[in-house]
């Protein structure tokens, strides 16, 4: 079949076209007249010197050579040197006359494709058919080969820029290493891959690569796409092999601007969405796209565009796993800082002084003689901060403490932390200190830069700090105990002077241990009633009789006796379990006074003294409580006098004045209690309601051994007097110190000189002897 094809090819069109090369015309005729003879039809052109041999086949093509061997000044061996140099691929058969048979093998090996001798013509037809048909089949192997070659060529290139895209998730890298791969595959000068951004309103992003010897050009090249987008996002690739005025204007002068000469641009679409394009550029001579390499760009801008969008995916993916972490961290941050200041919080300074503990232990075990270094823990207290929040607010407040977190955070060295543990206590942790010298240096530079004076609200304030300083010692396993004794330490400070330091002695756990105890016993003493009143007689200096009682606190303890307040109400301030006691002394007090005045007639004017802690005092329940106990026993207010001390006064004034205005507003007496000891400052007397003095017992005990309180004791009596109070004399316990107040119209007098605090038993059989208590003596 496919030999009737060569032959039907041949035969029926006159397509065969031949080169005959003969200088003897009538040998050329009689090649011609084979051929004929045979029917293949055929032109032909016949040349005879070796220039026409050279210029025919160098501008025509032939599908056969026909060449004679003697030629004049040439031979057959030259023409097939010239058809070899053409480039043309065709039978070469040698047609002579005089060459012998062995010199014509000799031609055949040299490459010719067959000879035919002259005189034998007639062989001519079958041998060029034969020619024609092996240069055929040759040609179709070559062409299926260049075939499989070109598309392995076609794979490798794809495979290779499919692996630079896999090389990274990164979507510049990847388009970067993409364009870099298309470029060094095509050879094309410059390679730019451009992608449309997902916001419209940014600029175009786009990477390429382009021969170092291109000019940067100030038209950025990438903007030639923009141009046929419309084309480019249906899908269809734009090309141009020689770039010409012909082209609309504006991309003609892209071109101009970035010297291409040849394009070829592919869109990136992925689903139909249009992602972008490939675009690339021939700028040394014009450049024919091949169908291959279009299709190749189509198929790498396919893998492109789904890798685009997979660097999309993993963009967002890292974009939300970034956010992610960003919260975590955040999270993280709040756990361990105090929002208001932003400073460590608990449970970061706990932790912090665990590693600190950590390693000071460490070195304490292996190391050389020398001491380990130690560290220091402050533990710092705001004094009167309650006093500032309570008056100026809790913005005001809350400014304050950041201004001195702030003026901590500048006073501390790099290495040191400073925590806020909440409300107006703060930790300082100094690592590497010597001795406690170095950690009260630190203390002393905190002291001063808290104590410049801070603006708040337009109120110039100041506040101190109360410190108490702890140092490393083998015997702390945990942060804690640190903490603990940091604090006790503080505690003791403050109680000491406000504005001081201390540092920390075992002693002083000691003494917080007992404490603890005596508060826990004492809780359970309140539960358990073993607390008891005892009544002092309040005495008139005029009758000797007795004028009211003092009820006084006794803690009646099963094992350790009879305990006096001045053992236990300390505790009691402390711990606030002296509201319960003191609410429980006002009733018992007041039932056992009620009880009295139903005596006789005599003992119905018999009044109670009631003494108040400051913190009862403060406290917004007293009023409440007062009447509803007088309620309860219904008894006269008039009978009731509370003993306030001038410090409760002092430091609260306005809240003071209110809570006075209201116990006085029930008829219920007031005595200032241990005049004289306090702010001894007479001036503030009348701004107080009040209604009794109470001399402090230091200056009676002291009137025979200093005339300086003599003085005192006359200027305070006749100041009562004058302001219209009573004076009432603390702790007489002589006939001398007697004879003085009376001497000097002191009303009353309470001291051991006429009774010691008595059991109500006690007290009452007082009474009921109905004498002055003088005499009775
Ligand atoms: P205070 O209010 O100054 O009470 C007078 C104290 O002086 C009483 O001590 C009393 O026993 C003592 N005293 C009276 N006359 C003499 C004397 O001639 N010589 C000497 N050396 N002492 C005399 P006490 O009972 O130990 O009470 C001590 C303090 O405890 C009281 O001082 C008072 O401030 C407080 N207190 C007692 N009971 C209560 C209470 O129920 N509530 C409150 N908040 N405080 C109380
Ligand atoms: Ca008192
Ligand atoms: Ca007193």
């Amino acid at each position: 079949m496919g030999d009737d094809k060569v032959n039907e090819n041949i035969n029926s069109e006159p397509l065969l076209r031949l080169l005959i090369i003969e200088d003897v015309p009538e040998d050329a005729e009689l090649i011609r007249l084979a051929l004929e003879a045979e029917n293949i039809s055929f032109s032909c052109d016949v040349v005879s010197t070796e220039q026409d041999c050279l210029n025919h086949l160098s501008s025509r093509d032939y599908d056969g050579v026909l060449s004679d061997y003697r030629l004049p000044g040439f031979t057959g061996l030259r023409t097939f040197e010239i058809l070899k140099r053409s480039g043309q691929e065709i039978p070469f058969i040698l047609i002579t006359g005089s060459l012998g048979e062995e010199a014509a093998v000799e031609c055949i090996k040299a490459g010719m494709t067959d000879y035919v001798l002259k005189d034998r013509l007639f062989r001519l037809p079958t041998v060029l058919q034969r020619a024609l048909k092996e240069f055929e089949s040759q040609r179709r192997e070559k062409g299926a080969i260049a075939k499989m070659q070109q598309q392995a060529w076609q794979e490798a290139i794809i495979s290779r820029i499919l692996q630079a895209m896999r090389g990274t998730l990164v979507i510049d890298d990847m388009l970067q290493t993409t364009a870099e791969a298309i470029h060094e595959a095509l050879g094309v000068s410059r390679c730019l891959i451009s992608q449309t951004s997902p916001n419209p309103q940014a600029s175009l992003r786009c990477v390429g690569y382009k021969m170092p010897s291109m000019p940067d050009s100030a038209e950025p090249p990438c903007a030639l796409h923009l141009h046929y987008e419309q084309d480019l996002k249906h899908g269809i690739q734009v090309s141009c092999n020689s770039v010409d005025e012909t082209l609309p204007p504006e991309v003609y002068q892209i071109t101009q601007a970035c010297l291409i000469e040849s394009f070829l641009i592919t869109p990136l679409l992925y689903q139909n969405t249009y992602l972008g394009a490939i675009s690339l550029h021939q700028c040394d001579s014009n450049r024919v796209w091949e169908q291959d390499e279009m299709s190749l760009l189509q198929v790498v801008a396919d893998h492109c565009a789904i890798a685009i969008h997979q660097a999309e995916l993993y963009r967002n993916a890292q974009v939300e796993l970034n956010e992610r972490k960003k919260m975590e961290d955040k999270l993280r941050h709040d756990a361990l800082h105090d929002n208001l200041t932003n400073l460590p919080n608990r449970a970061l300074i706990v932790d912090r002084l665990h590693q600190a503990l950590q390693r000071y232990h460490r070195h304490a075990y292996h190391s050389s003689p020398q001491e380990p270094k130690k560290f220091a823990v402050l533990f710092l207290d705001l004094d009167r901060f309650k006093v500032i929040n309570d008056s100026l607010g809790h913005a005001a407040g809350d400014q304050l403490l950041k201004t001195v977190a702030n003026r901590l955070s500048k006073s501390l060295r790099a290495g040191d932390s400073l925590a806020r543990l909440g409300g107006d206590e703060f930790v300082v942790l100094i690592e590497e200190v010597s001795e406690v010298n170095d950690a009260i240096e630190v203390v002393h530079r905190i002291h001063q830069a808290i104590e410049k004076p801070i603006l708040l609200n337009g109120h110039k304030v100041n506040v101190g700090v109360s410190i108490g300083i702890v140092l490393s010692e083998k015997h702390y396993t945990g942060p804690e105990q640190l903490l603990r004794d940091a604090d006790t330490a503080m505690y003791r400070a403050k109680s000491k002077q406000r504005g001081s330091y201390e540092v920390f002695d075992p002693s002083m756990h000691t003494q917080v241990m007992m404490q603890l105890q005596m508060e826990n016993h004492l809780r359970n003493a309140l539960e358990s009633e073993e607390l008891a009143v005892y009544y002092q007689p309040i005495i008139c200096l005029k009758t000797y009789q007795v004028h009211g009682f003092e009820a006084l606190v006794r803690w009646q303890s099963p094992r350790k006796g009879l305990i006096m307040p001045s053992d236990f109400l300390p505790v009691a301030e402390d711990t606030g379990l002296i509201l319960a006691i003191d609410l429980w002394v006002l009733r018992e007090a007041c039932r056992q006074l009620k009880e009295w005045q139903k005596l006789s007639a005599n003992t119905k004017d018999l009044f109670m003294s009631i003494n108040l802690s400051g913190k009862h005092f403060l406290n917004s329940d007293l009023i409440s409580e007062i009447d509803t106990v007088l309620d309860e026993l219904d008894l006269d207010p008039q009978s009731l006098r509370m003993e306030l001390t001038e410090n409760i006064l002092i430091e609260r004034t306005s809240t003071a004045i209110s809570t006075l205005a209201q116990i006085r507003a029930r008829g219920i007496k007031v005595s200032l209690d241990d005049f004289g000891t306090g702010y001894s400052s007479l001036s503030y007397l009348h701004r107080f309601p009040i209604n009794t003095l109470k001399i402090d017992r230091s200056f009676i005990s002291q009137l025979e051994a200093d005339v300086g309180n003599m003085e005192i004791v006359k200027a305070i009596i006749d100041l009562g007097l004058h302001l219209g109070l009573d004076i009432v004399a603390e702790g007489v316990e002589t006939s001398e110190q007697l004879q003085f107040l009376v001497d000097h119209r002191c009303q009353y007098g309470q001291g051991f000189y006429f009774s010691k605090p008595l059991e109500a038993r006690a007290a009452a059989k007082l009474i009921r002897q109905e004498t002055p208590v003088a005499e009775a003596l």
